[in-house]
């Protein structure tokens, strides 16, 4: 509990966008991924640059801990105070666009502005701007850069650390750093916008950043592609990367996910499949051409049926299909745990092959999909965290997906960071000294452990 003259000097920035009370703290003790639920002391809501320096001073002068929260849609716990107190601080005030430049392809961005508010308004003027997280209608450019989010066309487009040029951050003792530019090259000083990029909050509080936007491809194709066994799609997907094409999207989803989707969306999945691949390539209309010709033909070996969307309407019912598997399978149980651990393309079949030994010897209900291309999976246990015997039983199955992960020469997450939930496990991946390296330099920069502290073990 902070005292009442901690609480007025919050006040004296924010005005009416602090609060304290009881049941607000209990909306932000929680995110979108599964844990402990923290209730912190304060939640600030600055509206602009100044407000977010001086909320950031306060903290720093009285040690409360800072938890940055974009939408809160990251799947590692990365919002959640460590311990009870602290002080929230949404983004969600500074949700401006400020400039869309089209001769120099970038835009500039407040750190709120919401993702697909972003692509929209870039859209509007004729280009792309390709990261597209499943969660893109909620989540914020801040928390796409803070996780490094993927998206469905990651494959071929790249991650956000691909597309950030520049950013506006605040540390600890609330001064303005400005990394990065309007310019394709830039090298002056540190990579602070790479320091940024997966820094879930822990390295400053970040304001502004610039985005590259890119031309959109002139032509596209888009693909679904059934199977009567899942291996032969895991299959289809190392044999088309292997083959030389890069589609922009190659997303797969298991019987058990079709079949829960189908009856939450109701758009005419083929239930009957065992495996699904979802699939568009894009660029030059010959190029799309000749693409297809060999994704279809690698399919059609593995024993796929390949069904080409008609048009943008047919394809954009299904990818919203493929954005809904996550809540979608939410529906079926009180309690959803879902991974990332991801691995190289060319070992996707042995990941599924393990993933479904797991699901056997745990037996648990699991659901798996993802970005089949970027060797992403998201295998989604669905549980009952009451049910102690059943918890125990997915903890196990949970530490063997890791270890399979990185034998498999993969790692424990593909895009949704470590925050407190894998906090655990990353010492599995990095090792020991790489964690000493990291908590060095956040103690640099952040001396009292303020900027969302513990999470990442640090
Ligand atoms: C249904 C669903 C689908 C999803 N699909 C995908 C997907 O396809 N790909 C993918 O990568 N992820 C996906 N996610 C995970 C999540 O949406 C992403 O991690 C997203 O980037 C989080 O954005 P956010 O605004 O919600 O950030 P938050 O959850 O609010 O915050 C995430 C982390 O970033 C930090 N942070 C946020 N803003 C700032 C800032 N301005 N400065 C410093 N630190 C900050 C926070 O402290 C926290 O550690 C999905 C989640 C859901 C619920």
């Amino acid at each position: 509990m902070l005292e009442k003259n901690i609480i007025k000097k919050f006040k004296d920035i924010a005005g009416e966008n602090v609060w304290t009370e009881e049941k607000d703290m209990m909306c932000y003790s929680y995110d979108a991924a599964f844990g402990e639920q923290c209730p912190p002391d304060v939640v600030v809501k600055p509206a602009t640059y100044e407000e977010v320096s001086e909320t950031i001073k306060i903290c720093n002068e009285n040690s409360i801990p800072i938890i940055t929260r974009g939408a809160g849609t990251n799947l590692s716990g990365g919002t959640v105070p460590a311990s009870k107190g602290g002080c929230v601080l949404l983004t969600s005030g500074l949700n401006k666009i400020l400039e869309i430049n089209t001769e120099d392809m970038y835009a500039v961005v407040q750190t709120g502005v919401v993702t697909a508010d972003l692509a929209a308004a870039v859209a509007e003027h004729g280009l792309l701007y390709p990261p597209d997280p499943g969660s893109m209608k909620s989540s914020t450019i801040g928390g796409n850069v803070a996780e490094n989010a993927g998206g469905l066309r990651a494959l071929k487009y790249g991650v956000t650390n691909d597309y950030l040029m520049g950013t506006k951050f605040f540390y600890t003792e609330g001064n303005l750093i400005i990394s990065g530019g309007k310019t394709v090259k830039l090298v002056t000083g540190f990579n602070l916008n790479g320091l940024m990029v997966s820094s879930e909050g822990l390295l400053g509080v970040m304001v502004e950043h610039i985005m590259k936007i890119v031309p959109p491809p002139a032509a596209s194709k888009a693909m679904m592609v059934t199977f009567d066994d899942i291996m032969n799609a895991c299959r289809a997907v190392s044999g088309i990367i292997a083959n030389k094409v890069t589609p922009a999207t190659l997303e797969l989803m298991d019987s058990f996910t079709i079949k829960t989707v189908e009856e939450a969306a109701k758009i005419g999945l083929p239930t009957t499949a065992d495996g699904l691949l979802l699939i568009e390539v894009d660029g030059h209309p010959a190029a799309v051409e000749d693409e297809f010709q060999i994704v279809k033909r690698i399919c059609e070996e593995l024993g796929g049926q390949v069904q080409v969307a008609n048009n943008a309407e047919e394809r954009d019912k299904v990818w919203e299909a493929r954005r809904k598997a996550l809540s979608s399978l939410a529906r079926l149980r009180p309690t959803l745990i879902l991974e990332d651990a991801t691995v190289p393309r060319s070992k996707i079949p042995a990941m599924m092959q393990a993933l479904k030994d797991i699901t056997k010897k745990y037996d648990l209900t699991m659901g798996t999909f993802g970005h089949a291309g970027d060797g992403n999976l998201h295998p989604t246990i669905l549980t009952d965290k009451r049910n102690k015997e059943e918890m125990e039983r997915v903890h196990k199955a949970v530490d063997e997906i890791f270890a399979v992960a990185l034998k498999l020469d993969g790692t424990i997450s593909g895009e949704h960071g470590i925050g407190s939930a894998k906090a655990k496990y990353l010492e599995m991946e990095v090792g020991k000294g790489t964690i000493e390296y990291m908590r060095r330099l956040k103690a640099g920069i952040d001396p009292k452990n303020l900027l969302n502290p513990h999470k990442m073990g640090l």
